[in-house]
């Protein structure tokens, strides 16, 4: 058996953005990748920023609280931390102190408390709005199922993000969705063009220009680069598998 380093696996990874995008037009520089630690130890990180990381996900605040300094202690150059995963409300404050954006607001709720605690801060804090758009029960984010075809789902998604927008410190970078797992990653497109075109329809009603869509992970992260992921969020295909 072939045993990979990590700056294979990134190199690999690259490889295939830059195929993506080629297949796409569009410029590997319009390609945000967030390596997925989750469950890895900080040496694997402080490697994959020896091979030119920048950008690491984090899904749970107990584990970002032990890995993030360990990292910050040993590192040249200071990383960019993703929270991914759910947020519990008790948690908001940490995660404001541990991370610098935010995929996974999914609530008005949630997102007035970060904002709250920013402004008492002084800060402005960088968020995505996650959305549901395969309609999995498992999933967590706002409901977007089905969308374009559903008034009732769009009325009160456009109420909730109206919300969110007008809140104060925070500046909304755009939307991010988890697909379901499919053993053919080709059956994940349409919940990427859903996400895509709901980008699309947002910027259009509020008059604004949210650039970021967060989609795509290592089972599908070439299709979601063909239909706009300007962030892809990749563990396994970089770090191995998880046990
Ligand atoms: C774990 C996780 C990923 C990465 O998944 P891989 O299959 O390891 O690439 C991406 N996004 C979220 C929200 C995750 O929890």
């Amino acid at each position: 058996m072939t045993t990979y380093t990590i700056s294979d696996c990134v190199r690999r990874v690259r490889d295939n953005i830059a195929d993506a995008c080629a297949r796409s037009n569009r410029d590997p520089s319009e390609i945000t990748l967030v390596a997925v630690s989750k469950t890895k130890p900080a040496q694997d990180i402080l490697a994959a920023m020896d091979a030119g990381l920048r950008h690491f996900g984090e899904n749970r605040v107990e584990e970002a609280q032990q890995k993030i300094p360990v990292v910050t202690a040993n590192a040249a150059n200071q990383p960019v931390w993703h929270m991914i995963g759910h947020v519990q409300s008790r948690k908001v404050r940490d995660v404001l102190s541990l991370f610098s954006i935010v995929h996974s607001v999914d609530s008005v709720r949630l997102a007035e408390k970060f904002s709250r605690l920013a402004q008492d801060q002084g800060v402005i804090l960088d968020i995505l709005l996650e959305v549901n758009i395969s309609g999995e029960e498992s999933k967590h984010g706002w409901n977007a199922h089905n969308w374009q075809a559903d008034a009732l789902v769009r009325e009160q998604l456009w109420a909730d993000i109206a919300q969110v927008m007008a809140l104060p410190s925070l500046r909304v970078r755009g939307l991010m969705t988890m697909a379901p797992y499919e053993a053919v990653p080709e059956t994940t497109r349409p919940v990427f063009a859903g996400l895509a075109a709901l980008k699309a329809e947002l910027n259009q009603l509020l008059g604004i220009s949210m650039p970021e869509l967060s989609m795509g992970m290592t089972n599908d992260y070439p299709v979601a680069i063909e239909e706009g992921a300007t962030i892809i969020r990749v563990g396994r295909a970089i770090f191995g598998s998880r046990t």
